[in-house]
């Protein structure tokens, strides 16, 4: 029934400066989507995208575009030719298909094409009429339709479809640079990956782990969440770094009351070092403000002063109960609650400075080696490229 796709993407085309490379982006992303499918064909008309699927399957491509971010909403697409039978008959199959021959319709028709010979009402009428003869259990109702067939005379076609299906919004990935993003394997931080995705940021990941004493399960609790973010993100560099050196120095020579502060700048040093490799320009966290001892805004601002990255905490006002909707929604949330220890949790405080000084916290990290830790940390990584 359908062999084509019409994909429209609002909010990108407002962003004046560089459309074109905008749309390139996404048209890239939407090629990347259907990469299992070698016949498709992907390409632009003006300010649309169009999906020629060449016998490949209808249902699960639009699947696949349900989980791309940049596009408002889009279209599975019968195409017929500029000729007014043809696309009454095309109308036809669409609507039986649709409604399985009864029910009520209304058809809007658009004429891109000013030399096609009726205008857009005329088209609209016409069209309702013959498929009001071909199926007589169908009728027109303008205002409750069951269905609302859209009519879309082109230069060299004619689209014709039966729903516009909402899609992710958000910016394509890739439109808004690159960042690092710092995942544990907890609720927020893939949430706030997510989020950051959707903003049309690329990324590299970064857990930090201290084997041996986090286990083998935990990583691959991280590596799972990475395969589901990867079914939007595409495949996901996810860099591995042991901390266990780090962590060992931080519990010899400061104070109980510091470590998270301390391990967390620790932690941004390292992906400040990274992000200078891959070429990043921000750290991502899934920090929320006030969550826990270490997201109080000294603790923030002390951690926030060991990078000169932007830093962007897209949970940093949300509610835990909102972020774990999201979680469920986009499927993390059953991998994020597996109970496997995480490098923090290992080595919390009994009692964390809600409100860390700066000062205080420089003193405290006098006494560790930071440069050399931080390149050994580094040397360390392991780097894995998870998703299809
Ligand atoms: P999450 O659910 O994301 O683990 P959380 O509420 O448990 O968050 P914290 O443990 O304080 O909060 O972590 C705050 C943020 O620090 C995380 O969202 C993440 O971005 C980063 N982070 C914490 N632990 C790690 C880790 N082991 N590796 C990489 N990043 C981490
Ligand atoms: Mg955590």
């Amino acid at each position: 029934m359908y062999n084509h796709i019409l994909i429209r993407y609002g909010e990108l085309t407002t962003k004046g400066a560089n459309r074109s490379d905008m749309e390139q982006i996404l048209e890239r992303n939407v090629r990347q989507a259907l990469a299992e499918w070698p016949q498709v064909r992907v390409g632009r008309i003006h300010t649309r995208i169009v999906v020629e699927l060449n016998g490949a399957p209808v249902e699960p491509a639009l699947q696949k575009l349900q989980r791309v971010f940049g596009i408002s909403s889009f279209s599975p697409v019968a195409v017929a030719p500029l000729d007014m039978k043809a696309i009454c008959e095309t109308a036809i199959q669409v609507v039986k298909h649709e409604l399985a021959g009864k029910g009520a319709f209304k058809v809007e028709a658009r004429r891109g094409n000013k030399q096609f010979p009726l205008d857009s009402p005329a088209i609209a009428r016409e069209v309702g009429a013959s498929v009001l003869r071909a199926l007589p259990d169908t009728r027109v109702d303008v205002h409750q339709p069951d269905l609302v067939l859209e009519v879309d005379v082109r230069k060299a076609q004619a689209y014709v479809y039966p729903r516009r299906v909402p899609g992710l919004g958000g910016f394509p990935i890739g439109m808004s640079g690159r960042a690092i993003a710092l995942l544990s394997g907890g609720i927020d931080s893939p949430v706030a990956v997510w989020k950051a995705m959707k903003r049309g940021l690329s990324l590299d990941l970064v857990h930090y782990h201290s084997f041996p004493f986090t286990s083998e399960r935990a990583q691959r609790k991280v590596e799972d969440l990475v395969g589901i973010l990867a079914k939007w993100g595409g495949r996901l560099p996810l860099h591995l770094i042991s901390v266990t050196e780090i962590q060992a120095e931080i519990r010899k020579h400061c104070p109980e009351s510091l470590r998270t502060v301390l391990l967390r700048r620790m932690m941004f040093r390292i992906a400040t070092k990274l992000a200078a490799e891959c070429r990043a320009g921000a750290l991502i966290t899934g920090d929320s403000l006030g969550q826990v001892a270490s997201q109080t805004l000294s603790a923030l601002n002390a951690v926030d002063a060991a990078t000169t990255l932007t830093v962007i905490r897209p949970l940093a006002t949300e509610d835990k109960l909102d972020i774990i909707d999201v979680a469920k929604r986009i499927g993390t949330y059953e991998t994020s609650v597996q109970p496997f220890d995480d490098c923090c949790s290992l080595f919390a405080p009994r009692r964390p400075k809600t409100n860390p000084k700066l000062d205080e916290v420089d003193r405290a990290e006098e006494r560790l080696d930071v440069e050399n830790l931080v390149a050994a940390a580094l040397d360390s990584r392991e780097c894995k490229m998870i998703g299809a």
